[in-house]
């Protein structure tokens, strides 16, 4: 195999990996060091796939012991088998990381496992790049660099992570047994996300946030109503608490919070956010320095200070998300090979799968106001569609913004069933610079969730017809 390559990149998670099999089919030899053995990276192992493999499985759980006999079907006797659900997801990581493995093959992309660390730059303009596997150190050469090296959990001061009783989300989506008290320090989206599953699975879950408020990243109205939901659903939400310790003693756990008691627990969750990657990089052989949190600064290209080499995903700034890494590892393989490349930035959309799911794009309410934007705002709620009362799931609402005097679409943020899905409507329609008016007058489905859509962007000029 030739050690030469036209682009190598650092990291086999949806960042990486896409830009490679992109680089590869525009024609570039395209190389992928990856250190795990499973292709896929934080989404596919530890992150996006098996946190959704729980929530889904724990939703059918409680579905079948509390409300199909709403829908006229009895059930008796339903009970959880952990060791089947945990087993499932565990299968479903197996099936996509072993995809990821084949498509990398299927496009020609030379495979290496091991650490990737840069070694500087040759008097040819070559980068080298040590991969440090378990048959040894290979060095490859590369005229251009990604480097797509994720990000970890994040850590809270006094906060002793044990790996097993005080954890992240990692050890979180693999508990051997329901805890009978789960405390999750952060209201954030993992908080919410675990939080639920294992709330379902039948632990007390307690959630501890430092902000005044649910999603404080997210719309107001939305924040509100989540608020409402997770409460009615049985989670504990206290707001306005910083952790400030948690330890371990035998198998219980206390947390100290500023001004609170101590809470005894079984487990802890922190969920206090994620810290970009880059330990044993090699930035420093090539001149780069890190943020001051330490993200690998980039140019509007993606560039890092050192010329070829770019960043991507969560090891740069912006949303931690799959979807946007994947954007940004595209966007800088299509520059490469073709001189353009571009993300759209403002119509990334962000989705929280608890149920219901709270999906978001654009800017929220406070963020124009704040920026002295002039703004129109049209809500309709779910228990107004007939779909959603087929469905049996009426909470929720679908919130558009747009300028009050272009009306184009500057933000939509929805909390409801499958909204996740809705979202990429609204995204679709803000990448195409939509008004409000171009969305209410696309003919929708009926009965769908859709309409909820329409029906917000009919509500934008005041004349949503049902409500
Ligand atoms: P990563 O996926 O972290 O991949 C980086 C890869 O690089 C890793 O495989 C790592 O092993 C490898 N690596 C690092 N350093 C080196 C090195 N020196 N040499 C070789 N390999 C190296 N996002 C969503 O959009 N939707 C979701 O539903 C969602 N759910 C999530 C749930 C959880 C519990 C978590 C933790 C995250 C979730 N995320 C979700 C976030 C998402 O996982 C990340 O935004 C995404 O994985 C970032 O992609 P990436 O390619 O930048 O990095
Ligand atoms: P987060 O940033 O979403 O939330 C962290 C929360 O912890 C914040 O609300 C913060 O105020 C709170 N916090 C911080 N310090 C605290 C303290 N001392 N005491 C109490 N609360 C404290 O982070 P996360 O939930 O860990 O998620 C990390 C990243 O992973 C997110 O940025 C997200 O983009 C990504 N992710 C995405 C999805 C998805 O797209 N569905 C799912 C999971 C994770």
């Amino acid at each position: 195999m030739s050690q030469n390559f036209d682009v190598v990149v650092i990291g086999a998670g949806p960042g990486g990996y896409v830009a490679a099999i992109r680089a590869a089919q525009l024609g570039l030899s395209t190389a992928c060091i990856e250190k795990e053995s499973r292709l896929g990276g934080t989404c596919l192992r530890v992150g996006c796939i098996p946190s959704k493999a729980l929530l889904e499985s724990s939703e059918r759980y409680i579905e079948a012991r509390d409300h199909l006999q709403e829908h006229g079907v009895q059930t008796k006797g339903v009970t959880l088998d952990l060791a089947a659900m945990l087993a499932r997801k565990d299968s479903i990581v197996q099936g996509l990381t072993d995809g990821v493995a084949h498509l990398l093959k299927k496009n020609g992309v030379a495979r290496f496992s091991g650490h990737g660390a840069l070694k500087g730059r040759g008097e040819d303009g070559m980068y080298s790049v040590a991969i440090a596997g378990e048959a040894g150190e290979d060095t490859i050469t590369a005229k251009n660099v990604i480097l797509a090296t994720g990000s970890r959990v994040a850590d809270l001061p006094g906060v002793e992570r044990s790996g097993d009783r005080i954890g992240g989300s990692t050890e979180a989506l693999s508990y051997p047994d329901v805890p009978k008290h789960l405390v999750v320090i952060g209201a954030g989206v993992i908080g919410l996300e675990l939080g639920s599953v294992w709330a379902r699975l039948g632990s007390k879950v307690t959630v501890l946030e430092y902000s005044d408020r649910c999603l404080p990243m997210m719309d107001a109205a939305i924040g509100r109503e989540a608020k409402k939901i997770f409460k009615r659903q049985g989670l504990t939400l206290k707001f306005g608490v910083r952790v400030t310790g948690a330890s371990v003693k035998g198998k219980k756990c206390t947390v100290e919070a500023e001004g609170h008691e101590p809470i005894t627990c079984d487990r802890v969750l922190v969920a206090v956010g994620r810290a970009p990657y880059t330990d044993g990089l090699g930035l420093e052989t090539v001149g780069i320095e890190t943020d001051d949190r330490g993200r690998i600064p980039v140019d509007d290209h993606l560039q890092t200070s050192s010329p070829g080499i770019f960043a991507i995903g969560d090891v740069v700034k912006g949303a931690m998300l799959a979807h946007k890494a994947e954007e940004e590892g595209i966007a800088v393989a299509e520059r490469l090979a073709t001189g353009w490349g571009h993300v759209d930035y403002d119509a990334i959309p962000n989705v929280i799968y608890t149920d219901p799911e709270i999906a978001t794009v654009g800017k929220t309410s406070a963020e124009l106001k704040d920026a002295g934007v002039p703004i129109k705002e049209g809500s309709f709620p779910f228990r107004a569609n007939g779909r959603a009362r087929a469905l049996g799931q009426t909470d929720g609402l679908v919130k558009i913004i747009a300028h009050a005097e272009t009306d184009r679409v500057l933000g939509v943020h929805m909390i409801g069933p499958r909204v996740g899905e809705l979202i990429v409507e609204a995204a679709m329609a803000m990448s195409f610079g939509a008004s409000s008016e171009d969305i209410a007058r696309v003919c929708h489905a009926h009965p769908t969730l859709h309409e909820v859509v329409k029906e917000a962007a009919l509500a934008v000029d005041g004349r949503a017809i049902h409500m």
